[in-house]
């Protein structure tokens, strides 16, 4: 069998990368170190190499995560990176696992899951001094594999690559990626589980991120009933990511779960905010910190529409719906919730600090609505109506959610404000702008109207409103259509596009004249193409 070698790498940054692996030293392990499928008690993680592959090939990488990470731009580019990243070699200090947790799968429980094709390889601190934990997604099979292969296909790995960079420069909280490698080596996938397997080049992404525990991880303790493990990790995760709550208690496990309610509840305000629907909310998919983890089958939300799923999976139910999303966090931290009462054996705090998740989200919700429509403060009074009014004028005919609120910004009030074509500006909005009867327009103007008194009432100078709309209104959203003509151009051998859109995404608030191409809307020919309105959980 081929074998991770360690390597002493030549190039100066990687071998200064300083490895200090608190996971593994303070958390319970697995005592089999074979690579074989299994049930894992008692334990956090189970130690594993990745396995080699043949070819690796850089794709991509960040260079805003190789910086963290205090990497050069020429060190990614190197063949020592190439064949680290992709699980082949090791460096000094690495100490390869998977992680054991489990989850409630579309509401069910679905027992051990665990990093099925996920190796983590350590952690690392940065001169700045910050921990940063590194994982090889599709690095190949794990204890946790179940009946999978541990592998990754090259299409699934580049919207992970690319939605993890996009939405942490949308200022949404996520985990991050390096990088993207192809790994030489063809992996079968069916696509649509309809009996039409094919072959699909595999790749592997390298995430970076504080942590990635996610609510599952403490589940599965609480399922097993093993207590001690479960404590252990709490209070593990306490000192080493909430420190500022200080030594772990009855007390500071209350408080602890109100932090990770108020994270999860600022986190789905961003999703709302921008537009972006994740798809595969299972409590497996949920990061205790409150990053976006696990980019699945997520899409973006084109033509505003609070019903709409992009996982063929969940078509039926709905149950991970754009709209839904703020009701599926709270069923999520209801389990976490269950997961971790043995260790505070009371209910009323936690039932608490869930309703501070309600009263968090509503607030917080209430905040960026303001803020997207350019107004002050939210006022009850007035703007309860105007965003109920709002909700239901996007949905009139099909509008384009991320173009509307960016080209919101232009209007102006005036004196009168009841032009008969208010929304002359909005036009580009519109799927179908000539499809619009006199009495959609009447309704348009007549929000418009509404809306253009009460920001005049308001009181700020247009510039100000101006400038707070550009900055959480984005120009540009990893739309769906995009991604998949990257990864046609990447499957033919061509990375441009990948880089491109990666490059656009880093400023998706500027007005980038020379990308106005990808800030239009979605072509005819991608609504109903696989990839661009629907995708699969084979990846
Ligand atoms: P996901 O739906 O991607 O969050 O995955 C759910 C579970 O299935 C996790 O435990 C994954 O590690 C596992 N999994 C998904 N795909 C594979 C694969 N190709 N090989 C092994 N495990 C996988
Ligand atoms: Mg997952």
């Amino acid at each position: 069998m081929k074998t991770n070698m360690v390597l002493q790498p030549a190039d100066l940054s990687l071998s200064a990368l300083k490895f200090d692996n608190c996971f593994v030293r303070e958390l319970p392990a697995d005592p089999d170190s074979s690579n074989q499928l299994r049930q894992v008690h008692s334990a956090c993680y189970s130690r594993v190499t990745p396995t080699p592959v043949v070819a690796p090939q850089l794709v991509a990488f960040s260079q805003e995560v190789a910086e963290l990470l205090n990497l050069k731009n020429e060190t990614c580019k190197s063949k020592e990176f190439a064949q680290i990243f992709v699980g082949n070699k090791l460096l000094l200090g690495m100490d390869p696992y998977a992680t054991c947790y489990g989850g409630h799968q579309f509401g069910n429980w679905a027992g051990q899951l665990g990093d099925g094709r996920a190796v983590n390889l350590g952690e690392i601190v940065n001169k700045q001094g910050e921990r940063w934990a590194l994982q090889l997604k599709g690095a190949g099979p794990t204890p946790y594999s179940r009946r999978a292969d541990g592998r990754a296909v090259l299409r699934s790995s580049v919207r992970e690559f690319l939605c993890s960079e996009a939405m942490h420069h949308l200022g949404v909280p996520t985990t991050r990626a390096l990088s993207l490698l192809l790994t030489g080596e063809q992996v079968n996938r069916d696509m649509f589980y309809d009996g039409h397997p094919q072959e699909e080049p595999g790749a592997v992404v390298c995430r970076v991120a504080p942590s990635f525990t996610r609510f599952g991880s403490f589940q599965i303790f609480a399922w097993r009933n093993e207590i001690e493990p479960l404590r252990q990790l709490v209070d593990y995760t306490i000192q080493t990511d909430f420190p500022h709550l200080g030594k772990p208690s009855t007390a500071v496990y209350q408080q602890w779960f109100e932090t990770v309610c108020r994270r999860t509840a600022e986190m789905i305000i961003h999703w709302m905010r921008v537009g972006f629907v994740h798809g595969v909310m299972n409590t497996d998919n949920m990061s205790i910190l409150g990053l976006t983890i696990d980019y699945g089958p997520y899409g973006w939300l084109e033509n505003y529409d609070p019903d709409w799923t992009p996982n063929t999976t969940d078509a039926q139910g709905g149950r991970y719906r754009f709209g839904h999303q703020p009701q599926i966090a709270l069923w999520n931290l209801v389990q976490l919730a269950n997961a971790i009462y043995p260790l505070i054996e009371q209910a009323e705090p936690l039932e608490a600090a869930l309703q501070l998740y309600n009263d968090h989200y509503q607030q917080g919700w209430r905040e960026m609505m303001a803020q997207k429509l350019g107004l002050k403060k939210f006022e009850p009074a007035t703007d309860l109506l105007l965003i109920a009014e709002l909700e239901k004028m996007l949905q009139l005919v099909e509008t384009d959610m991320t173009i509307f609120y960016r080209k919101l910004v232009d209007l102006v009030p005036t004196d009168s404000n009841d032009g008969a074509d208010l929304f002359a500006p909005l036009l580009d909005a519109y799927y179908q702008p000539e499809d619009l009867s006199e009495k959609n327009k009447a309704q348009i103007n007549g929000w418009l109207r509404t809306y253009l008194n009460r920001v005049a009432q308001d009181g700020l100078s247009v510039d100000e409103r101006q400038e707070r709309m550009k900055a959480v209104n984005p120009k540009y959203v990893l739309r769906n259509y995009l991604v998949q003509l990257a990864i046609d151009k990447a499957e033919d051998g061509d990375y441009g596009l990948v880089n491109d859109l990666l490059q656009v995404m880093r400023q998706p608030y500027a007005e980038q004249p020379e990308n106005e191409e990808f800030a239009q809307k979605r072509p005819e020919w991608a609504r109903h193409r696989a990839g661009c309105s629907m995708l699969s959980c084979s990846s």
